[in-house]
């Protein structure tokens, strides 16, 4: 059987976080019902198309997917198991915000195959999380952090997010260790992006002018700083560094994000959902209205759009030029690099006949490095990611 991932979006949060460009908004619960119904319906839909595949990874993510009641997403999960074959020894992970968890949830999300979590905390210092419009804080993250571990969840990640305004390198060094001495097998260390259309982009955005009384942004040598010290910092806790932004105890690494960079074939579910099936990249409607329509009666949008346009606002028919392109860069992502015989397998080419220009070069000057099949960035080739990804576009 093929492999397949499965992304399922949960389109719902508490409150919007004054930085969050993702989809997602306040519902209530007859909202909410009506999602998963239609969700239901796209799930089953699909049954027939991917009854050949094997889902090894499923992710719930949002959004804030815990925030719905404990059987809602006991009826998507249900659905999943009813219409495509889940691998029993499937990763399965739901995201999940402090003030939305409780122990009743947690009972139902074991009952329903959930073996993993991920947590979003963000940061230890309540005044960088207020900053951030987070809803909760840190004393709520640790009594979410408590239900979790008691519920018998021993796969779980912390999300971090860096160089919040007014953040110095000692705080980030401080939310660092407090979070790495929980002792979660996962976190993740994004960086702050300001995102156009949301609050932040108002306060810190290009024309924004002042922050009025918002503290600054870090400056460049302090952001610079919290990139270089995390790697560094997480490796004394036991963490290694798999991917840039991500770092995990020794097999727990997600299995489900390593698939997007490995670019296996994945289906998103819900509304904005993305996929990757073949060459094809598509994305679901990002309209709600349209999305929650199609699926009332999905044999009607088949009939009238057409199997892949239905529900999806685009779909891009990937040249072996974007396949080789997305091969190097998003592979060049993980730690371990790319396997070069895979580009061979894959492209019917060596891979310096396509890049060696930029490999002789990046190598020449220490940011990549080849080694025992694979090629993968230096250390310091990582903190230069985006400078070398821009060379490896056809
Ligand atoms: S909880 Fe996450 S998805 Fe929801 S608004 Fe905040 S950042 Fe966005």
């Amino acid at each position: 059987m093929k492999e397949l991932e499965l992304y399922i979006h949960i389109p719902f949060c508490v409150k919007k976080c004054a930085y969050c460009d993702f989809l997602s908004a306040p519902a209530g619960e007859l909202e909410q019902r009506k999602y998963v119904d239609a969700l239901i319906k796209e799930i089953e839909f699909n049954r027939d198309e991917f009854s050949g595949y094997l889902i090894r990874t499923v992710f719930m993510g949002g959004g804030t997917p815990s925030v719905l009641k404990g059987e809602e997403t006991a009826r998507i999960f249900q659905a999943l198991r009813g219409n495509f074959h889940v691998d029993e020894n499937a990763e399965i992970t739901m995201e999940v915000n402090p003030g939305t968890v409780t122990k009743e949830k947690i009972v139902q999300w074991k009952e329903s195959g959930v073996n993993r979590l991920s947590i979003g905390l963000q940061s230890v210092n309540d005044e960088e999380l207020r900053m951030l419009g987070r809803i909760h804080t840190y004393e709520q993250f640790l009594d979410t952090w408590e239900l979790v571990r008691a519920g018998g969840f021993d796969n779980v990640n912390i999300d971090l997010i860096s160089a919040i305004p007014g953040q110095t390198a000692e705080s980030w060094e401080r939310t660092l260790r407090t979070a790495a001495e929980l002792g979660s097998e996962h976190l993740s260390a994004y960086s702050l992006i300001v995102e156009e259309g949301t609050p932040f982009y108002d306060r810190y955005g290009e024309n924004s002018g002042n922050t009025g009384n918002w503290p600054p942004l870090p400056d460049e040598d302090t952001e610079r700083r919290i990139y270089e010290d995390t790697a560094g910092i997480l490796k004394e806790y036991g963490f290694h560094r798999y991917e840039i932004s991500n770092y995990a105890r020794p097999g727990y690494e997600c299995r489900h994000n390593l698939g997007y960079w490995e670019r296996r074939e994945y289906l998103g579910l819900g509304i904005g959902a993305s996929s990757l099936i073949g060459n094809q990249r598509f994305h679901n409607t990002a309209d709600m209205e349209k999305y929650l329509n199609v699926c009332k009666d999905m044999e009607k949008g088949k009939e009238q759009f057409g199997r892949q346009t239905f529900l999806h606002e685009d779909m891009e028919e990937l040249s072996e030029k974007d396949c080789m392109e997305e091969f190097m860069f998003l592979g060049l992502r993980k730690t371990a690099g790319i396997l070069c015989s895979e580009f061979r397998k894959l492209f019917g080419k060596n891979v310096e006949e396509v890049y060696g220009e930029p490999i002789r070069r990046f190598t020449g000057q220490g940011l990549l490095k080849r080694e025992g099949g694979m090629l993968r960035l230096t250390e310091r080739g990582i903190d230069m990611s985006n400078y070398v990804f821009s060379d490896f576009l056809l």
